[in-house]
C-alpha cells in the first residue's frame, strides 16, 4: 500500500534527509502565480471578484457575502444536541489550555531610574480562516476563535467557503455547522468566501452599496490572518505576508509515526488513514526499526483502506510520494529523520514513549503513546490543530494566544539613567559612523551642542 524508503545503514545528516525524505509534490511558489491574479481580482472588484470567484471555484454565487445574524442564529437553533455538546466540551478544553498561555507585561529594571517593559497587546482585528472544500471543519472554527478571544483581540470575522448543496435558509452560506459553532462562540462577523479570495478580502477589505432595503455591507481590512487550508489558501497568505499577518503555513497535513516493534500495526495504520483523509496531498509517514511492525501495518493498511469511508482520497494519499515507510537502524536513526523531517503531527509509539518523545526537537505537536491519538488532539485534547506543515515546524509554532499578540518595548530612562550610558551611546555611534545618533544624546546634557 505504501512505499518504503529503506534508510538502513545510511549516515543520517539534515542535508542528506532534507533531500531524501518523502514531500507532497505542490509547488507554493507556482501556486502563488495561479493566486497572484485572483487576489489582484479581489483588491480591484471587492465585493463582485468576490462572487464571480464564489462560482467559479464553489460552484454557489454567494447572494450575501457577510452572513446574516437570523441565519447564525437558525444553525445553531437545530444544531444537533450530540454535536453541540461535542463542541462545548472541545471549546471548555480548548479554553483550558490556551488560557495558562497568557503572557503577563514585564518590567526590567536594567538601573535605577532605567526600565525597560514588554507590554504584550493583541492585533486589533483578525480574519480567521476556516477550510471547507473537501470536508467542513468546524473544529477549525474552535482552534481559531478560542486563542484570539483569550488573547482579547477586539474585532473578530471569520470566513469559510459557501457550500453548492447548502439549502433553504443556509443556500449560498457554509456549512451551518461552521455557522452554528461561531454562534456558539459568539463570532457574529461570517463571511461566504473560501480559498485565496478569502485571504485577499481580509488583506484589503471590501464594502457595497445598500441595495433595495438592505443596509451595507462593509467589510474592514484585518491585521492579521490565520486557520488552516489547502494550497491556494496557504499560497494566498505568503503572497500578501507584510500587508497582513499570518500564522504558520498550516497547509495539507502530515502524520509522522515513530515506533518500534512494541507498537500495535493495527493502531498505526488507522492513525496514517486519519489524516490521509484530509487530502489527496496529505502526507502519512512511519518511521520504524521493525520490520515487522512495516510488513503487519502494510497489511493492516490493505484491510482498513478498503473499508473505510474516503477509500479514494486515502488510497491516493497514501501511494502519493508525500508517503513512505521508513526503515531505519534503532530509534536514534529514528528520531534524526523525525527531526529532518519536522511534522506537523508526530506520534511516539515505543517503548518509554515519554522519554523518546522528550528528545523529539521539531514537531508541530507531538502525541505520545497508545492512547493519544491524531484525532484527539484534532478535536479535543485541548491542543490547537491549526500547525506548521511541509518542515515549517522546525521554525514555527502551532496557532496560540501568543500568535495574536505583540510584545511592544516601552524604554523608561530618566536624566541620571541616560547620562550614566551617554559615553557608551556615543562610542557605538562613533563605531557605526552614525555620529548624529551620538548627538542626540549629548544635546541633553551640553547646551554647547548646536541645535
Ligand atoms: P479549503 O477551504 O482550504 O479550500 C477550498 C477552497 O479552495 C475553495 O473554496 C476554493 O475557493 C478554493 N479552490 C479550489 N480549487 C481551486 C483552484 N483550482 N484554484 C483556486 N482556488 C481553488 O478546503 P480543503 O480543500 O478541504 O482543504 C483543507 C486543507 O486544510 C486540507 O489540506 C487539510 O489537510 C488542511 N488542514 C490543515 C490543518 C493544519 O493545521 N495544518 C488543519 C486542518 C486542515
Amino acid at each position: 500500500m505504501m512505499s518504503t524508503l529503506d534508510l538502513r545503514g545510511r549516515a543520517l545528516d539534515v542535508r542528506f534527509l532534507r533531500q531524501a525524505l518523502p514531500r507532497a509534490e505542490f509547488d507554493v511558489t507556482a501556486a502563488l502565480e495561479h493566486v497572484r491574479p485572483i487576489c489582484a481580482d479581489v483588491e480591484h472588484r471587492g465585493a463582485e471578484a468576490l462572487r464571480d470567484l464564489g462560482e467559479r471555484f464553489d460552484g454557489v454565487r454567494p447572494t450575501h457575502l457577510r452572513v446574516p445574524a437570523p441565519v447564525l442564529q437558525a444553525a445553531l437553533d437545530q444544531l444537533d444536541p450530540d454535536l453541540r455538546a461535542a463542541l462545548e466540551e472541545s471549546i471548555r478544553r480548548a479554553r483550558l489550555v490556551h488560557a495558562d498561555q497568557r503572557r503577563t507585561d514585564t518590567t526590567t529594571t536594567v538601573v535605577p531610574g532605567g526600565t525597560v517593559t514588554e507590554r504584550w497587546v493583541p492585533v486589533d482585528r483578525v480574519g480567521l480562516y476556516v477550510p471547507g472544500g473537501l470536508a467542513v471543519y468546524p473544529s477549525s472554527v474552535v482552534m481559531n476563535v478560542v486563542p484570539a478571544q483569550l488573547a482579547e483581540v477586539g474585532s473578530i470575522a471569520v470566513t469559510s467557503p459557501p457550500q453548492r448543496d447548502n439549502t433553504g435558509v443556509f443556500a449560498g452560506y457554509p456549512n451551518p455547522t461552521i455557522l452554528a459553532t461561531c454562534a456558539l462562540l459568539g463570532v457574529d462577523e461570517v463571511y461566504a468566501v473560501g480559498g485565496a479570495q478569502a485571504v485577499a478580502m481580509f488583506a484589503y477589505g471590501f464594502t457595497e452599496a445598500a441595495a433595495g432595503d438592505e443596509t451595507a455591507t462593509v467589510c474592514e481590512p484585518v491585521s492579521m490572518v490565520t486557520g488552516p487550508g489547502n494550497i491556494w489558501v496557504v499560497a494566498a497568505k505568503r503572497l500578501l505576508k507584510g500587508l497582513i499577518g499570518i500564522d504558520a503555513e498550516a497547509g495539507p497535513t502530515e502524520i509522522a509515526i515513530l515506533a518500534d516493534e512494541s507498537a500495535d500495526p493495527d493502531l498505526v495504520a488507522a492513525d496514517l488513514i486519519s489524516q490521509a483523509e484530509h487530502d489527496p496531498l496529505a502526507a502519512s509517514v512511519l518511521v520504524t526499526d521493525s520490520e515487522a511492525l512495516a510488513e503487519a501495518t502494510q497489511q493492516a493498511l490493505s484491510r482498513r483502506v478498503a473499508a473505510t469511508k474516503h477509500t479514494e482520497r486515502v488510497a491516493t494519499a497514501l501511494q502519493g510520494r508525500q508517503s513512505r515507510i521508513v526503515l531505519v537502524d534503532d530509534l536514534e536513526a529514528g528520531l534524526a529523520v523525525v527531526d529532518a523531517y519536522a511534522a506537523e503531527h508526530l506520534e511516539v509509539q515505543t517503548r518509554d514513549a515519554a522519554g523518546v518523545a522528550s528528545r523529539v526537537r521539531n514537531a508541530g505537536a507531538i502525541f505520545v503513546g497508545d492512547y493519544a491519538p491524531v484525532s484527539l488532539g484534532d478535536y479535543a485534547a485541548g491542543s490547537n490543530h491549526v500547525l506548521p506543515t511541509a518542515g515549517s515546524a522546525s521554525h514555527s509554532s502551532g496557532l496560540s494566544v501568543q500568535s495574536f499578540l505583540r510584545g511592544i518595548h516601552v524604554v523608561d530612562y530618566d536624566e541620571a539613567a541616560l547620562r550614566g550610558v551617554a559615553p557608551h551611546v556615543v562610542a557605538l555611534a562613533q563605531a557605526e559612523d552614525l555620529p548624529a545618533h551620538g548627538e542626540a544624546v549629548t544635546a541633553r546634557f551640553s547646551s554647547a551642542v548646536p541645535r
